[in-house]
């Protein structure tokens, strides 16, 4: 372990070296730079003796194969798992660096959108925790996800940079590239098929290390970028004269990696979004054949060595990319690499929304990738020949479509959900026929969480209190909380508890002046609803009881109303206009309720803009309570819910994914639950005028939506929410106005507990305490015996 001394040279060293400067003219990216290359060598030993024992001993490693990564910022992290923390910070006091200034310098890669590519983060993380060989596959975006800002309330994209002053801390392999082609013809030679592509895009290799708790093990990101195959530009074309169409190549191959789509709900139906998925599986399939074939000749044991996990349906080509190359390039017969293929892969469904639910249009398919159509068509044949009648309801092409879902199922001999109820209701709903084929097949993964980043790092105050009160050890063993459980009655330990609580309030206040100008109530209780904007998450709901509550505090000024905070935080994808709508309606009753003199020291609406990971790690510690209140039945799992209660916050939230489990597990008693149930949701939809009877009955909602419609908070436009009130009396799908008043009660009983701060705290205490199972680590588990057939911890 360095000391700080010799942590204090080696940054001095790569401050000369690396970045080109001497200390006394050195900026906070010149130290960051530094720093980068410290962690990055400090890494470096572990990593490559993680790779060598792979290789020598033989490790069947996993290939998490993933269209999104949304890893945070990686030097702290890095620093943390490397147990230099601590003498980092030292040495940066040394030399007169404020370590705070350097770490606020890094970008936070925001190369995804939300929950998925969160979960991809965490699980590399604790592959690398438990000993788990494995890569983790990505595209390097130029641009991640938008970065978000507000004019008169409304969302406005512009874009992220996050590259431009490059990306120390990661190691690019042009060594490391593989050919991907796209389009052209097939020709039948001697039997076989020949596939002559049209257009060939070279994907070159950067690996970022991901370094697990205790820097033991330490695998690999490998994110692809695009370069143009063959010749830069197209010679023929060039010396024709068209210089332009001589580029096209070039520029195809650029916009390949250009952008993340900023949707989490997949964008139907676009060529380049096909062409991504393709880019990203199939330079990952070869390169995971490459390293098999660099030690062993026989493919047929690729499954004793490797898995490959789809994460979602975006690389699901990866079952027809992998046939093939076995069949086309290694000789297999079709059906030998059909099973070879189904063994090595899994696939892991993450939605059953049906606007998510990828479909191509096999001309599209036909166009892009003609060769993997053609083996679509062959599994789909080869389905109803095995299977016979029992398959007459099962179709991976269907009305002029490939449905991915169903060839990822078919292609995989493990299917996971992401929640228990999740995972019924894609049994019952999604996949019932294909699972009745392969009964046994269809698993659940309850997601998970990593308490390194999310308690550790996010929120140091908490973080050494447990240690101080059960000691080390839980960072990597999670269920040791339960500890904590014996001190919910110790009023010192609540009360610290507390304090842990105000410290993290403080650090959110402090970061909301400084950045935004925002100023944080200290006093109230603080309320958070942050995660992607979406209508079937139900930011609606929160904001029109918000308006409720400003209206029962007009109305009766003189009560003791419990103040309250009410933070949101989240991105709509550019093109959701209800969703934008919903943004620009939370920031116009921010306005007027904020400049109330009459409710201001009651009742706060912020929402400050751009939120990802590194303000997550700033609002969710801060919470007192934690909104988790999507329609029941639409969100498959969610994280952020497990990350609230880890940080010491109760939930407000419906029977909907995760929060199930986190209820069973928390206690009832600990817990703000209402609303309608899943089953209840599908009842009530089918109910005429289901919306219009909701609202006539709930006088509170009455009035909310009455003031919106005068334009109390658009009154230079009353009629800008007329689309959003005219959906919410007509069709509702979401059902906010039939949970409003259930709502409403829950939140009356969320304010009647929060009055005794140590009932709230012992709550909170048992909320954290019980958690321990939501970590990403009891899930990699969970995948390493279930579905990867791995041993435990190496
Ligand atoms: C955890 C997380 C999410 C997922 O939040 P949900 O509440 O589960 O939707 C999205 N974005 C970021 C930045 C996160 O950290």
């Amino acid at each position: 372990m360095p000391t700080p001394p010799e942590l204090r040279s080696a940054l001095l060293h790569h401050l000369r070296y690396s970045a080109g400067v001497e200390p006394d003219r050195a900026s906070v990216l010149d130290w960051r730079v530094a720093l980068s290359h410290v962690l990055r060598d400090r890494a470096t030993a572990p990593w490559l003796e993680a790779a060598r024992r792979t290789r020598d001993e033989g490790l069947k490693s996993v290939n998490y194969l993933s269209m999104e990564f949304l890893p945070g910022r990686l030097l702290e992290d890095a620093a943390i798992n490397l147990q230099l923390r601590d003498a980092v910070v030292a040495a940066f006091d040394d030399l007169g660096v404020n370590v705070a200034d350097v770490v606020d310098d890094e970008p936070d890669p925001a190369l995804g959108n939300g929950g998925l590519g969160r979960l991809a983060a965490c699980y590399l993380e604790s592959m690398s925790t438990l000993g788990c060989p494995a890569y983790g596959y990505g595209l390097r975006y130029e641009r991640g996800l938008f970065r978000q800002h507000f004019e008169d309330g409304r969302q406005i994209e512009r874009p992220d940079e996050w590259l431009s002053h490059g990306d120390p801390f990661s190691f690019t392999r042009p060594e490391t590239a593989y050919e991907v082609r796209f389009g052209g013809e097939l020709d039948e030679v001697d039997g076989r098929e020949v596939w002559r592509p049209a257009t060939r895009i070279i994907a070159a290799a950067h690996d970022t290390p991901v370094v697990g708790y205790g820097g033991r093990w330490v695998n690999t990101l490998r994110l692809w970028s695009a370069l143009p195959g063959g010749d830069l530009l197209d010679l023929d074309r060039f010396n024709a004269g068209d210089f332009m169409g001589a580029a096209d190549l070039e520029t195809w191959a650029r916009t390949l990696n250009r952008v993340l789509y900023p949707t989490d709900t997949t964008d139907l139906g676009r060529e380049l979004r096909l062409s991504q998925e393709y880019f990203l599986t199939s330079a990952s399939v070869q390169d995971v054949l490459r390293r098999f074939l660099a030690t062993q000749d026989d493919l047929r044991r690729l499954p004793e060595q490797a898995a490959i996990q789809m994460n979602d349906t975006h690389p699901a080509i990866a079952g027809p990319e992998l046939i093939r190359l076995l069949v086309d390039d290694h000789g297999f017969a079709f059906d030998g690499a059909v099973d070879l293929a189904t063994q090595v892969l899994s696939y892991t469904n993450h939605t059953l929304l049906p606007e998510a639910l990828e479909m191509w249009p096999v001309d599209l398919m036909r166009h892009l990738l003609p060769r993997h159509l053609q083996i679509i068509e062959r599994l789909d044949r080869r389905i109803h020949e095995v299977h016979g009648h029992a398959a007459d309801e099962v179709h991976l092409i269907e009305h002029g479509h490939v449905r991915m879902g169903d060839l990822a199922f078919a292609t995989s001999h493990r299917v996971n959900g992401v929640s228990a109820l999740h995972t019924d209701l894609v049994s019952r709903n999604l996949f019932p026929h294909l699972e009745a084929l392969t009964p046994g097949r269809l698993i659940n993964v309850t997601n998970g969480i990593t308490p390194r980043r999310w308690l550790k790092l996010a929120n140091p105050a908490l973080a050494d209190l447990v240690t101080e009160t059960i000691g080390p050890g839980w960072e990597s063993d999670l269920e040791r909380l339960r500890d904590l459980e014996h001190h919910a009655q110790d009023p010192g330990f609540l009360e610290a508890f507390g304090s842990a609580k105000h410290q993290a309030k403080r650090r959110l206040a402090s970061w909301l002046a400084d950045e935004h100008a925002i100023e944080l109530p200290l006093g109230s209780l603080i309320d958070v609803q942050a995660k992607r904007l979406h209508e079937y998450k139900r930011q609606l709901l929160n904001i029109l009881w918000t308006v409720s509550r400003w209206q029962r505090i007009k109305a009766d000024p003189e009560a003791d109303w419990m103040p309250r905070v009410k933070i949101f935080g989240g991105k709509a994808a550019p093109s959701y206009a209800a969703a934008k709508d919903i943004i620009r309606l939370i920031n116009d009753v921010g306005r007027v309720i904020n400049d109330d003199p009459e409710t201001r020291d009651r009742l706060r609406v912020v929402y400050p803009p751009n939120y990802n990971v590194t303000m997550a790690e700033k609002l969710i510690p801060a919470a007192d309570l934690s909104e988790q209140i999507s329609t029941a039945g639409m969100e498959a799992s969610g994280t952020g819910n497990m990350k609230f209660a880890l940080n010491g916050a109760l939930t407000i939230g419906t029977l909907d994914g995760a929060n199930v489990e986190i209820r069973e597990q928390v206690g009832a008693e600990n817990f703000f639950l209402f609303g309608l149930t899943a089953e209840e949701v599908t009842a009530r939809r089918e109910q005429p005028d289901h919306a219009r009877t909701a609202i006539e009955q709930s006088q509170a909602l009455q009035d909310v939506l009455q003031a919106v419609a005068e334009g109390t908070f658009s009154p230079d436009e009353p009629g800008r929410y007329g689309s959003l009130l005219d959906h919410l009396w007509t069709s509702d799908w979401f059902l906010v106005a039939a949970d409003f008043d259930a709502y409403n009660s829950s939140q009356e009983l969320v304010d009647r507990t929060y009055r005794d701060p140590q009932r709230w705290q012992r709550m909170a205490v048992l909320n954290m305490a019980r958690v321990g199972c939501f970590s990403s680590d009891r899930a990699i588990g969970q995948y390493m015996k279930e579905i990867w057939d791995l041993p435990p911890a190496q």
